[in-house]
């Protein structure tokens, strides 16, 4: 039986010589293993269409586990991504992320969109990459199941602060006065170490955020999915804070590397 299903290649490995297997991420059936066969010829139908990154209309055919491509529609291949060896790096990072979160049989349409809006874009090459990446990463790790609670103040519900002490490891937020009142229980709490039932401090690691840093970080989370990317940010170091909290909470919650962000940081020295 085939069906006709639209899909993003994440990932790709050859076979062979002119054989390929990729991961594709679709709307309706999460992440797949797709096999093109002859899709690395320069004459193959196939060739455009299976290029990484590219979005297509794909009309598979499923044998046990395994989906075969017989023909493909390119929809969009986000041709530009290839102009910066940047733009490249990153689209690789993103890929690998969505790759690792997408789950099979599963719906994934959010994700999908994601992928999607984050790759144009890129491609568009209109804001700066570290802005892409942040929204996806923050995004991603909410659509993963690790959604930051960025409304309130987890101690005392204040939502406007001047430093916002932002808890990596569970995705909230205090105001000064409440981090400090609960640094100085868990002080006491470590005090007790002697005895048997006490609950000792978590490795909790907090960012101290300014309030230009925590809007950009609810602008990511809580806006519209089309408009994920329609901010600015205040200056290079706002820029720069906003990435380094983003590309952590990320982290801390795949408890994993990717190889492909260490080479986007390579090219981005
Ligand atoms: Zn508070």
């Amino acid at each position: 039986m085939s069906e006709m299903i639209k899909g993003v290649v994440l990932r790709e490995t050859t076979i062979g010589d002119y054989d390929k297997i990729m991961t594709v991420l679709t709307a309706e059936y999460g992440k797949l293993s797709v096999f093109a066969r002859g899709a690395k010829r320069l004459k193959s139908q196939l060739f455009i269409s299976t290029q990484l990154f590219a979005y297509s209309e794909m009309n598979l055919y499923k044998s046990t586990n395994t989906y075969y491509l017989q023909s493909a529609d390119l929809i969009e291949n986000f041709y530009h991504i290839r102009d910066t060896l940047e733009g490249s790096a990153l689209a690789g990072y993103l890929a690998d992320v969505a790759a690792d979160i997408a789950v099979e049989n599963q719906n994934e349409k959010e994700l999908l969109r994601l992928v999607l809006n984050s790759l144009h874009a890129i491609s568009l090459n209109k804001k700066p990459f570290a802005q892409i990446k942040s929204v996806f990463e923050l995004r991603a790790a909410a659509i993963a199941g690790f959604m930051p609670n960025l409304v309130a103040c987890a101690g005392c519900g204040n939502s406007d602060l001047e430093t916002y002490y932002f808890d990596l490891t569970s995705g909230i937020f205090r105001c000064e006065e409440c981090y400090r009142t609960d640094a100085l229980i868990l002080e006491k709490l470590a005090a007790r170490q002697s005895e048997p039932d006490a609950i000792y401090p978590t490795g909790q690691i907090i960012s101290l955020l300014t309030p230009s840093v925590f809007a950009a970080m609810r602008y990511a989370i809580y806006s519209q999915p089309n408009r994920i990317f329609a901010f600015e940010l205040k200056d290079e170091e706002t820029l720069r804070d906003f990435a380094n909290v983003a590309e952590k909470y990320l982290l801390c919650h795949m408890d994993r590397n990717y190889g492909t962000l260490d080479f986007y940081h390579a090219v981005n020295l």
